[in-house]
C-alpha cells in the first residue's frame, strides 16, 4: 500500500518500537516518569522555551495552551481554515468557554495585520470579549509561514498586550525547509505545540513548549482534560525516537512531494495547484475521476477520493522515492497518458 492520505498514517518502526519497549517508566500523573521527563526536556531545549509537556494528541495540546492563555469570555485571533478553529471540534469554545475570531487568510497562510488590528476588541467595554490571543499555524497547508511576517504579527500581538500560540503540528517541517533552527522558528511564541505523530513517524504525541508558568496551567488543564497519562514513557520513547532519529529526513519526504507533484503535473487532467514541504494539492478533470477513485485503490494507492475539490497527497516516512515511481507510472494508466 502507497498511503497518500496523510502523514498520520505512519507506523512505528522496528527500532522505534524497540526504544519503546526498554523505556524506563513510572507514573507521570505523579512526575515520576522518567521517558516522559527526558523527551520534555529534550524538545523544550530544542525549541529553545524552558519547559514542555507530553500530551496524547495535538488537539488537546493546542487546547491546553490556548485554556494557558484566556480564560472564560476571552477571545483569540485565529485564522478561518486554521486547525484550531476548523478541525478541533471547536474546543476552545465549548470546553473552554473562549471565543474564536476567525480572520481570512492570504493566499500565502498569513492573517493580514490590518485584519488583526481591526479585529482586536476595544479594552475595558462590556459589549465585546476580551481579546488575549494571536494563535498562528507552521506549516499551514504544507506552506512554510515566511519568518519576516512571524515576526511583524507575533510583534504586532505583544504591542496590543495579546499573548502568542503556534500550532506547530508540522513545524519540524518548516525547520528543515527553511533552514530556520526549530529555536528561531519557536522564539517569537509564548507556546508552540508540536506533533510527533505525523511525518516524525511516532504512533501518537504532541509536545507543548513555552515557559515554565505557562506549562504549569497547561499541565492543570491537561489533567481536566482526560490527558494525564500514567506509564506513558513508553509513548514518550517513541516520539524521543522521533526527534532525535526521523528529523533530517523529513528533507526526502519534501524532495518526494515534489517529484510527485512534478510527475503529475506532465500527465493529462492533473492541475497541481500548490506543492510544499510534504504536501500537494491536484485537482482532477471531472471525467477522470471515478477512474481514479476506482483504479487507485485496486493498485494499492490510497487517496483520499476525488470529488469536486481540490486533493491533498501527503508524503512521509513510509512513501519512498520508488513509490513516488510507482504511483505516478498508476496514475499515468488511469489518466490515459
Ligand atoms: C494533526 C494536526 C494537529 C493535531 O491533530 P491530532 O490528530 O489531534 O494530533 C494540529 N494541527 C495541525 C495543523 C495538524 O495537522
Amino acid at each position: 500500500m502507497i498511503d497518500f492520505r496523510s502523514d498520520t498514517v505512519t507506523r512505528p518502526s522496528a527500532a522505534m518500537l524497540q526504544a519503546m519497549t526498554g523505556a524506563p517508566v513510572g507514573d507521570d500523573v505523579m512526575g515520576d516518569d522518567p521517558s516522559v521527563i527526558a523527551l520534555q526536556q529534550a524538545v523544550a531545549a530544542r525549541a529553545g522555551k524552558e519547559a514542555g509537556l507530553f500530551f496524547p494528541t495535538g488537539t488537546q495540546s493546542n487546547l491546553a495552551g490556548i485554556m494557558a492563555h484566556c480564560g472564560r469570555g476571552d477571545e483569540y485571533l485565529v485564522g478561518q481554515l486554521a486547525h484550531t478553529y476548523k478541525y478541533e471540534g471547536g474546543g476552545a469554545a465549548v470546553l473552554g468557554s473562549i471565543q474564536p475570531q476567525p480572520i481570512e487568510h492570504e493566499a500565502d497562510g498569513t492573517l493580514p495585520i490590518a485584519k488583526l488590528e481591526a479585529a482586536v476588541k476595544p479594552v475595558g467595554d462590556a459589549h465585546y470579549a476580551r481579546t488575549r490571543l494571536l494563535a498562528l499555524e507552521n506549516t499551514f497547508h504544507g506552506k512554510v509561514i515566511p519568518q519576516a511576517y512571524v515576526l511583524e504579527a507575533t510583534a504586532f500581538a505583544r504591542s496590543r498586550g495579546l499573548a502568542t500560540h503556534l500550532d506547530g503540528a508540522r513545524v519540524f517541517n518548516a525547520s528543515v525547509a527553511s533552514g530556520l533552527s526549530l529555536s528561531e522558528l519557536c522564539q517569537p511564541f509564548d507556546t508552540v505545540s508540536i506533533c510527533f505523530s505525523k511525518g516524525l513517524g511516532a504512533p501518537v504525541g504532541s509536545v507543548l513548549v513555552g515557559s515554565q508558568a505557562l506549562i504549569d496551567q497547561a499541565r492543570r488543564w491537561r489533567k481536566v482534560l482526560g490527558g494525564g497519562m500514567r506509564q506513558s514513557g513508553v509513548l514518550a520513547a517513541a516520539a524521543h525516537y522521533a526527534l532525535e532519529h526521523n528529523v533530517a529526513r523529513l528533507a526526502d519526504d519534501h524532495d518526494n512531494a515534489h517529484r510527485l507533484g512534478q510527475g503529475l503535473a506532465a500527465l493529462p487532467g492533473v492541475q497541481v495547484l500548490a506543492q510544499s514541504t510534504n504536501m500537494v494539492f491536484v485537482s482532477f478533470a471531472p471525467a477522470h475521476r471515478a477512474a481514479l477513485n476506482q483504479g487507485l485503490k485496486e493498485a494499492g494507492i490510497l487517496m483520499s477520493a476525488v470529488y469536486d475539490g481540490p486533493v491533498r497527497l501527503v508524503t512521509h516516512l513510509d512513501i519512498s522515492r520508488a513509490d513516488i515511481d510507482r504511483a505516478l507510472q498508476v496514475f499515468a494508466r488511469l489518466l490515459g497518458a
